[in-house]
Parts: C-alpha cells; structure tokens; sequence
C-alpha cells in the first residue's frame, strides 16, 4: 500500500487528521467533504496513493470498480439513488484537481446542470 506523508488524504487514512468516516475497508475510505457543494457530498478515495487518474495502471483495475460500486451504494444509504447523483474525478489542475491522492466526489441533493461549470 503506497504512501505520500505529505499527502492530506493519506494523513487522513492513518488518522493523523480527522473527517468524518461514513464507510472504510482494507482497501477504500469514504468521508464527508469538508467544503461540501451539495447536501450530499462525500469522497471515496483508495487506501494507496495514487495521484489522479494520470498515475493508474491496469494493476489499479479492481481499485477503481471497487471506488464505483461503494459510490452506488453510498448512493442508496443517503437516500440519493432515486433522486439521481454525480460522480466527478477532477484530474489535474484545469479540472480543478487540488488533492492529488485519487477521489471521486459523490454529489447528490440538488439538481445540477450540464455542462458542468
Ligand atoms: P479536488 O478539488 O481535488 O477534486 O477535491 C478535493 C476535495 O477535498 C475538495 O472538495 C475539498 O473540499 C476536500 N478536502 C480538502 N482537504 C480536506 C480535508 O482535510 N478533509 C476533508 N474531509 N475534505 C478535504
Ligand atoms: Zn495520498
């Protein structure tokens, strides 16, 4: 499992800072933002650093399905599955990436609008 100590949301993995938990197993972490944009917004992160989508392999494969399928049934724990949700990977500066430990915001709460901003 790859660590960046300087990296927020390993620090936050090793419990050095805390966010408020909703979901974890050996391989994936799920907390609340803690700047949220919508009434539901939380992020999934892997347990091993990896930067963005820019840094992933095939060997990343199950981490990803794993990310994508705990957002589905995040979904329907906070009632959202219905109603309808985004998930967003920022990737890299111009999309607006500011932690580069790998993530997908799950939004949900609130109508959005497409294009996205
Ligand atoms: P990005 O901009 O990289 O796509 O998303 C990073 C997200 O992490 C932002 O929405 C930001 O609010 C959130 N974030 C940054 N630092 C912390 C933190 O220490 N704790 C929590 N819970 N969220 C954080
Ligand atoms: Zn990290």
């Amino acid at each position: 499992m790859s660590k960046d100590n300087n990296c927020i949301f390993c620090k936050i993995i090793d419990k050095q800072i805390s966010a408020n938990i909703v979901y974890e197993t050996n391989n994936l972490m799920a907390f609340h933002d803690a700047n949220p944009v919508a009434r539901l917004h939380l992020l999934i992160i892997p347990k091993t650093h990896v930067a963005s989508i820019n840094d992933l392999d095939e060997a990343h494969a199950h981490v990803i399905a794993d990310m994508i399928l705990l957002a589905k049934q995040l979904a329907r724990t906070f009632g959202v599955n219905e109603s309808g949700y985004r998930l967003v990977m920022n990737t890299g500066k111009q999309a607006g990436q500011s932690v580069f430990h790998l993530h997908v915001h799950l939004l949900g709460g609130r109508d959005f609008s497409w294009p996205p901003g």
